[in-house]
């Protein structure tokens, strides 16, 4: 059965304190105001995820996510968290292939499948990022970029491997720049990527993936992306900062 996730990126913000009191007023919220059919996920900051996850823990709708994993096991890799240490502190999803990783810090098609293989290896479910670049999308080889970056990270994957991924759609064009794209837009391109994923694995796999939109979501424009046939849900980054903005997305479904 494909899931309706959505799942806060919550980048390099908040302090300590900031992130249990965030964590608290999203865990009150949606225990109050949200039904049992949406999973809700939050990705706090590395240092925070024991803490945060506590109260995750709490709340049967809502996981714990990291922002990112190392494709290593262990050993010297400084600075580097592997996804043993993610799974030992509780995490549940590991999002892969951010934009951002993949511009600043140079993370290639091969460096991600190894983080998607880390990952599921630990039982965990990575949420997998795609998108181009405004100049793809002009150009009109939007489709292109993206199947081949699915292609390039995840057509190696096993079907059972693949069972646990989970996508996200975020155009970079359209994230924390308040541009969003146009549900169509969303649609016709999560219908892509569908199609796509039922040409590397089977059929059923890909029906029952959950495809995220992401990109400058919130509360006015969630309902109608969230309307979409292929649409499952949204990776919010600065919506996901506010705990009411966050709760009325997840209550858009
Ligand atoms: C993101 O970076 O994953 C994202 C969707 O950011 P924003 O919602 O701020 O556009």
């Amino acid at each position: 059965m494909r899931k309706r996730i959505v799942a806060g990126n919550w980048k390099m913000n908040k302090t300590y304190e900031e992130a249990l009191s965030l964590v608290s007023e999203i865990d009150n919220m949606v225990k109050d105001e949200v039904n049992g059919e949406v999973t809700v996920i939050v990705a706090p900051p590395f240092p925070f995820l024991q803490s945060v996850g506590k109260l995750t823990q709490g709340n049967d709708l809502m996981y714990l996510a990291a922002q990112n994993v190392s494709e290593h096991e262990s050993g010297a890799y400084t600075g580097e968290v592997s996804a043993s240490m993610l799974k030992s502190v509780g995490v549940q999803y590991v999002i892969i292939g951010h934009s951002e990783r993949r511009m600043y810090h140079h993370e290639d098609a091969q460096t991600l499948y190894k983080k998607l293989k880390a990952a599921i290896a630990q039982g965990m479910t990575p949420i997998f990022c795609c998108g181009e670049p405004l100049e793809e999308r002009d150009a009109d080889r939007h489709f292109d970029y993206v199947g081949k970056q699915l292609h390039d990270s995840l057509s190696y994957l096993s079907n059972e491997e693949f069972d646990k991924v989970v996508v996200a759609y975020e155009p970079i064009w359209a994230i924390g720049t308040g541009r969003t794209a146009s549900s169509q837009q969303a649609q016709e391109m999560h219908a892509y990527i569908r199609e796509q994923l039922s040409r590397m694995f089977d059929a059923e796999a890909a029906f029952n993936c959950s495809i995220l939109y992401g990109g400058s979501c919130n509360p006015g424009n969630a309902r109608e992306l969230f309307s979409q046939p292929d649409v499952d849900g949204g990776l919010i980054g600065g919506a996901s900062l506010k705990s009411r903005d966050f709760t009325d997305i997840i209550k858009s479904f």
